[in-house]
């Protein structure tokens, strides 16, 4: 595993790291943004919470290299890429 520091200076970041959500969509400009949650997460009165509040979109089971990070839950956009895996 190599730590790319090449690109922007950033380090490999987790899929799981929690960065503060983008403040609106570049699609349609709507404030609404939830986190693409990926992995099988157990079930929760919180997680529960968390999905009706419209902060947490499910993103299935499996997260591939360059899976998106961010949904509108506006016009379903999704953007951003989980890069985790770059080499
Ligand atoms: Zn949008």
């Amino acid at each position: 595993m190599i730590w790319e520091s090449g690109h922007g200076g950033y380090d490999r970041v987790s899929p799981m790291e929690q960065e503060p959500l983008p403040a609106k969509c570049p699609n349609c400009g709507d404030g609404r943004v939830a986190r693409i949650a990926y992995g099988e997460p157990a079930p929760s009165e919180e997680l529960t919470r968390a999905i009706e509040a419209g902060e947490i979109v499910l993103g299935g089971c499996c997260v591939f290299q360059g899976s998106p990070k961010w949904q509108c839950l506006t016009c379903n956009q999704s953007w951003g890429v989980i890069d985790w895996e770059k080499d």
